[in-house]
C-alpha cells in the first residue's frame, strides 16, 4: 500500500504542530509507531486517504460517528444551520429542542446544560458536585478516561488508603491529593476507600460501561452497590456517559441497567460529529449552576447552532427502532468471525463486545478491570493494527480502545474485515 503522501504530510505536520498531531493517540505511539494515515474523505463506513487508498473505518472518530461519515441527513442539517449563521451568543430555539430530546431519552436529566466537549462536561459535573456537597474529594476507577482536565489526570495511589499521583506534568500534587482511584468492578475496594475517605468525598465518577480500557461491562450489582454505598456516604454519583450514551441504545447505559446517577456527562455521539458536550441531572443539584447558583460555568461556543442541529439530526436518525438491532447483529457477526479466524491460526484473543462496540484483546484471560487490560499483549496488538491497516481496515491505534460500528457498515464490510483479520492472524502466527 502506497502511503507516501501521508508520510510527506506527517513530516510537514511535525514542523508546525506539536508531535504532528492534535491529540496524542493519533501519533500511533500505542502501536509501536509508524506514520499516521492522513484521511481526506469519509463516506458511510469508508475513508479515503491522501494516497487514494480506501479503508473500512472502525475508529468512528473514537466514538461519535455512529451514523457513518458524511451522513446526508446530518450534512443537510449542518448546511442549513450554517446558512443561518454559525454563532449567535444568544439563546436559540434549537437549544430547547435538543435539551428536550435529551431529557426524554435520559429521564435522570431533569435539567441540562450544553458545553463543547466531553472534557468540559465531566469537569463541570465535578465542580457542581463539590458545590452541592461542600466536599472536595473525588473517587474514580483505574484506567477510566474522563477527559483531560487536571482533576481526572490522576493515577491510582498504591491502594485504596492512598491518594493519587499526577498522571501528567503540570497537574499539581495538591490536585492529585483530591482524587482516590480504585479498581473497576471491585466493590470491596470501593467500600474500603469510602470507609477511609467517605465523609470527604463529593462524588464518584463512573463509566457505567467502560470504553477506555476496551469495552468492559460492570459486574452484576456493581453499579447498584456503587449507588447505594455512595449515597450512604452522602456523596453523589456521576456517570460519564460520553462514550456510552446513544451508543448501545436510544438513551444511555443507566437505562440498560435500570440505575440512575445524580449527574451525567455526555459528549461524542450527541454531536453527530461536531464538537459538543452536555451535562445534567437532578434539579436541586443542577440549580447550583450559574446563573441560578454559585457554581460558575460558561462558554462562548456552548449550544452553538451547528452542534445543536447536527446533534438533533443524529438523534433523529437513531430513533429508528432498527438501528441498535442492526449494530448488535453486525457486532455479533464480527465477533464470531474474529474469534473463529484467531482460533484457526492459533492466536489467543478475548473479545469483549456489547452490541456495536467491541475490543479484541491479545490474551486468553477475561478482562474485567484495567490491570487485566494492561497485561494483554501490546506488541501483538501493534502488529495486528498495522497488518489490518495494510489491508484497508482502520482501527483505533491503541489496545485500550474499542472498535465502533456504524449504521452504515454492511455484512460485506464485516466479511471483508474478518478476511483481513484472518490474514493478520496468519502472518502473526508465522
Ligand atoms: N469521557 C470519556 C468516557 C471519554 O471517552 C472521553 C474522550 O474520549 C472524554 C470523557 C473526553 O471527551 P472529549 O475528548 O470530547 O473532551
Amino acid at each position: 500500500m502506497d502511503v507516501s503522501q501521508s508520510i510527506v504530510l506527517h513530516n510537514e505536520a511535525q514542523e508546525h504542530i506539536v508531535g504532528g498531531v492534535n491529540s496524542p493517540s493519533r501519533a500511533y505511539k500505542g502501536v509501536g509507531g509508524g506514520t499516521p494515515i492522513y484521511m481526506k474523505r469519509g463516506s458511510g463506513p469508508y475513508f479515503w486517504d491522501v494516497d487514494d487508498n480506501k479503508y473500512i473505518d472502525y475508529l468512528a472518530a473514537y466514538g461519535p460517528i455512529i451514523t457513518g461519515h458524511a451522513h446526508p441527513y446530518i450534512t443537510k442539517a449542518i448546511q442549513t444551520a450554517a446558512e443561518n449563521g454559525v454563532l449567535f451568543g444568544t439563546p436559540t430555539e434549537l437549544e430547547n429542542t435538543f435539551a428536550k430530546m435529551l431529557k426524554q431519552a435520559i429521564p435522570s436529566l431533569e435539567k441540562v446544560r450544553f458545553v463543547n466537549s466531553g472534557t468540559e462536561a465531566v469537569m463541570t459535573t465535578i465542580r457542581v458536585a463539590r458545590a452541592y456537597t461542600g466536599r472536595e474529594k473525588i473517587i474514580k476507577f483505574a484506567g477510566c478516561y474522563h477527559g483531560h482536565s487536571d482533576i481526572v489526570l490522576v493515577q491510582a495511589g498504591s491502594g485504596p488508603s492512598t491518594l493519587g499521583n499526577p498522571d501528567s506534568a503540570g497537574v499539581t500534587v495538591g490536585t492529585a491529593k483530591e482524587v482516590i482511584t480504585v479498581p473497576f468492578n471491585d466493590i470491596s475496594a470501593y467500600e474500603e476507600a469510602l470507609a477511609i475517605w467517605g465523609d470527604q468525598v463529593a462524588a464518584v465518577l463512573v463509566e457505567p460501561i467502560v470504553g477506555n480500557f476496551g469495552i468492559v461491562e460492570p459486574k452484576e450489582q456493581f453499579l447498584a452497590e456503587v449507588n447505594r454505598l455512595t449515597h450512604e456516604a452522602g456523596a453523589l454519583v456521576i456517570y460519564d456517559e460520553v462514550i456510552t450514551a446513544f451508543r448501545f441504545t436510544y438513551g444511555s447505559a443507566q437505562q440498560l441497567y435500570g440505575i440512575e446517577p445524580d449527574l451525567t456527562a455526555l459528549g461524542k455521539v450527541i454531536g453527530g460529529g461536531l464538537p459538543i458536550g452536555a451535562y445534567g441531572g437532578r434539579i436541586d443539584i443542577m440549580e447550583q449552576v450559574a446563573p441560578l447558583g454559585p457554581a460558575y460555568q460558561a462558554g462562548t461556543m456552548a449550544g452553538n447552532p451547528l452542534s445543536m442541529s447536527s446533534g438533533i439530526a443524529c438523534l433523529e436518525l437513531l430513533q429508528n427502532p432498527d438501528v441498535y438491532q442492526k449494530l448488535d447483529q453486525l457486532g455479533a457477526q464480527l465477533e464470531k468471525g474474529i474469534l473463529t479466524a484467531a482460533q484457526a491460526h492459533g492466536i489467543e484473543v478475548t473479545v469483549n463486545r456489547l452490541k456495536g462496540a467491541l475490543t479484541v484483546y491479545f490474551t486468553n484471560k477475561n478482562i474485567e478491570n484495567f490491570a487485566d487490560a494492561q497485561e494483554t499483549d501490546s506488541e501483538k496488538f501493534g502488529q495486528f493494527f498495522h497488518l489490518m491497516l495494510s489491508k484497508g481496515i482502520n482501527l483505533a491505534p491503541s489496545k485500550y480502545e474499542a472498535w465502533f460500528l456504524t449504521i452504515t457498515h454492511s455484512e460485506q464490510d464485516i466479511e471483508q474485515t474478518i478476511q483481513a483479520a484472518s490474514y493478520a492472524f496468519k502472518k502473526m502466527a508465522e
